[in-house]
């Protein structure tokens, strides 16, 4: 029965009616049928394999290829994650071996091997597809992301930063157009950003070694690109995209970081405790949402209120206060990670960052200074004074960016919640876009 193109579209449309069937109810794919003439869509699906599988059989190249690129771009437009299409086409692949497998055929070796070559171009041309349309907005947000972060405030390195988006570019351009030559620079020691960094090392060894090593694997991703382009294999080329992305993000992110890192040792810290101030709060809480985004690991802010400070400053006077506001600086410090930040907010408040966290994580850090506060003896003329302090705590994990005052207003209510239920407590929650919940 196998012996011509038109029984095997026979074949191909009544798998495609039963993978149809599965598409519009699955619940990973049914969201993109809602609204939709679901009997039209699929008549228009099966005409359209079918004429795909005509143009593969003619042997008819370039237009396989053009109609499978824009097939890709369509695709990767609806949100339909390049995985998620790889795996519906395994499926219907799979549909259709257990099809031809029924029908005895006396060529059967031929036909899988014919049809497995089918699904493969389908699956490596949509990927093409797929990695123009990445390109094209990878290159508009790393424009923002560049503008936003580093022009104003690096003038110092903007040179070489120019040249790591230029290297990008190429990449990017070698990616989305069809050549298969590009000039850039491949070996890391040889590149100015290698250079510097290697310059630049010993000013924050912590920082600078994870920028060095994101580095390297920049510039091997890009040599793993240039080979799997010329060797067409694209569904490995979007895996290999989607790491690059992924590694520029992180190793940008960690510029920005080694960049603060340097402002802040050169910006006045609050002079009574030595604590980073409000000044630096926004830019470094931006650095760190933008952080959490691309890694996907929560983190947590918190706000700190030192119990019945006033009474303190009453009994004591106003000196004896602000030793007791330098002591207590120093248990949080003490308690806290080099990657944690601590800034004095105000007068008795301060406002507690932690980069990578959870909520059992952080509940246990900021139970751990609290505990840490209230078991501190301060003696002052013989007399021990008891200081403890209350804490909200705002785990931060949503995928959109979370502005810096959403944060602390919701972390300043649950500390004031701690106040209430008797001060000297913790009161932690998750940062949730319902403000309802935020209500005291
Ligand atoms: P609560 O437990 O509700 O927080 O009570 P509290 O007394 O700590 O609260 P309140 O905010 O009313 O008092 C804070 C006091 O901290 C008022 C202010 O005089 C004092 N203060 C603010 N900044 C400083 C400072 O730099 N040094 C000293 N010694 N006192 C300060
Ligand atoms: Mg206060
Ligand atoms: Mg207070």
């Amino acid at each position: 029965m196998f012996n011509n193109t038109e029984s095997f579209h026979i074949v191909l449309s009544r798998v495609y009616e039963h993978f149809f069937t599965k598409l519009v109810k699955d619940h990973a794919t049914s969201r993109y049928f809602e609204g939709k003439d679901v009997q039209q869509v699929k008549e228009k699906q099966i005409k359209g394999i079918i004429r795909l599988h005509r143009l593969f059989t003619e042997k008819k190249e370039k237009q396989i290829r053009q109609e499978l690129i824009r097939l890709g771009i369509k695709h990767e437009n609806m949100d339909i994650d390049f995985s998620l299409f790889v795996e519906t086409i395994n499926y219907l692949e799979l549909l259709f071996v257990k099809e031809i497998f029924k029908c005895k055929l006396t060529d059967l070796e031929k036909t899988f091997f014919e049809s497995s070559k089918f699904f493969d171009v389908v699956r490596n041309y949509t990927a093409v597809g797929y990695i123009k349309e990445y390109v094209n907005r990878e290159k508009v947000f790393l424009k923002e992301f560049i503008e936003s972060n580093f022009r104003q405030k690096t003038i110092k390195i903007k040179d070489i930063i120019d040249r790591h988006i230029l290297w990008k570019e190429k990449i990017l351009e070698f990616l989305a157009e069809d050549t298969d030559t590009i000039d850039v620079e491949l070996d890391p020691d040889k590149c100015d950003m290698g250079q510097w960094l290697e310059e630049v090392r010993h000013r924050n060894p912590e920082i600078v070694d994870r920028l060095i090593k994101l580095h390297r694997e920049l510039h091997h991703i890009a040599e793993n690109i240039i080979s799997l382009k010329k060797e067409e294999k694209y569904v490995l080329l979007v895996n290999e995209y989607n790491y690059l992305v992924k590694t520029n993000l992180l190793f940008l992110s960690g510029l920005l970081a080694f960049l603060l890192s340097e402002e802040i040792s050169e910006l006045q810290r609050d002079p009574l405790t030595d604590l980073l101030t409000r000044r630096v709060l926004e830019d470094i809480y931006i650095n760190v949402m933008e952080l959490s985004l691309i890694t996907g690991e929560p983190f947590g802010v918190a706000f700190l209120d030192i119990d019945n400070f006033k009474k303190i400053n009453d009994t004591y006077g106003h000196d004896v206060g602000d030793m007791v506001l330098r002591t207590i600086a120093k248990i949080l410090k003490k308690v806290l990670r080099k990657s944690d930040y601590l800034f004095r907010y105000g007068g008795e408040e301060f406002v507690v960052i932690v980069p990578a966290t959870n909520e059992r994580g952080f509940e246990k850090l900021l139970e751990k200074l609290r505990k840490k506060v209230e078991e501190e003896k301060i003696k002052i003329d013989g007399k021990t004074i008891n200081v403890t302090v209350s804490i909200g705590g705002v785990v931060v994990k949503e995928r959109y960016f979370v502005p810096l005052s959403d944060v602390i207003n919701y972390a300043d209510k649950l500390m004031y919640r701690a106040k209430k239920a008797g001060k000297n407590r913790v009161v932690i929650d998750t940062f949730s876009r319902n403000m309802e919940e935020v209500a005291t």
